[in-house]
């Protein structure tokens, strides 16, 4: 079985470099997609308590029979909970939802127009780390701002920042933060949801190396270092995303593939991006 690349991103946590994501996985159908997932060989499931959909992660899980060990799961604090009292139960739901301790728990979003303040947030996530509900802590599209404030209001940095990077957006100036601070960069939307899949730039080296377009995204992706999860829930595809350390791009392709930033957003700005209740 092909061997994934680990990522250390905390005292003895390290991180599978390619997983699996299940954005808008329906709830009812992510057991057999993580299921499907673990068969083709991925260790690494990303999820989030807004997708709605840990307890299908949780129950793929359990049935896999691999040991927890040899997994690795990541979710997400929602929106709604930003305030300490709320961020410390609904870990806990996650948890039991997971079937245990998590390896990696993030705030999803640093909302930082609403009246919680993110501060308050991240010493919650602190307080769930040394509970033992998960083994790292770290955030999601923070920006350069947020992670200054929150480095130097608690002197704990968070073990990732999980930001939307592809070829459309390669998020220069966070991701260079991210690596002078030693947090690791999680690439969310690897592949812009399939925006860049026929890019001629792209396409070209594909045809070179005898790969497909999605393959060379994500080559690109581990070859500069940064966790990607892609998401698909068709079988063939899972396939092909996992096939990607048996070949190698040139300097000259990296360089191609990255000067095809545009500073294309898939998703929202995390600047203004604002929690709304339902
Ligand atoms: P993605 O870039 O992984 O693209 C997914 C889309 O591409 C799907 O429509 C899928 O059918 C298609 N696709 C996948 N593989 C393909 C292939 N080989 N050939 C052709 N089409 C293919 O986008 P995503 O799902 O938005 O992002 C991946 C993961 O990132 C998510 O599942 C989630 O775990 C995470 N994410 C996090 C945030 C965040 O705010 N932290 C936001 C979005 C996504």
């Amino acid at each position: 079985m092909t061997s994934v690349p680990e990522i250390r991103i905390a005292d003895g946590v390290s991180i599978p470099q390619l997983g699996f994501g299940v954005y808008q996985v329906p709830p009812e159908t992510t057991e057999a997609a993580v299921t499907m997932a673990l068969e083709v060989g991925y260790r690494h499931i990303d999820t989030a308590q807004m997708y709605g959909n840990e307890q299908g992660v949780g129950d793929a899980l359990k049935a896999s029979g691999l040991s927890r060990d040899e997994l690795f799961v990541t979710s997400k604090l929602n929106n709604g909970f930003h305030r300490r009292d709320d961020a410390l139960r609904e870990a806990e739901k996650s948890v039991e939802r997971l079937g245990g301790p998590m390896d990696l728990f993030l705030i999803h979003w640093p909302l930082p127009t609403i009246d919680v303040d993110y501060l308050e947030t991240w010493k919650a996530m602190i307080e769930i780390r040394d509970a033992g509900l998960t083994r790292a802590i770290g955030v999601s599209n923070f920006q350069v701002p947020h992670l200054e404030r929150i480095i130097a209001e608690t002197g704990v940095k968070p073990a990732v920042n999980q930001i939307e990077v592809h070829p459309y957006l390669t998020n220069d100036t966070v991701r260079g933060y991210n690596a002078e601070q030693g947090i690791a960069t999680e690439a969310w939307s690897p592949i812009a949801q399939g925006a860049v899949l026929d890019d001629p730039a792209i396409a070209a080296i594909a045809e070179r190396l005898g790969k497909t377009t999605a393959q060379v995204t994500l080559r690109w992706h581990i070859q500069r270092n940064d966790i990607v999860f892609p998401k698909s829930v068709t079988r063939s595809r899972v396939e092909e995303n996992f096939q990607l350390f048996d070949f190698e791009l040139t300097d000259a392709d990296i360089q191609a593939i990255t000067a095809l930033n545009k500073d294309h957003r898939t998703g929202p700005d995390p600047d203004t991006f604002d929690y709304v209740p339902a």
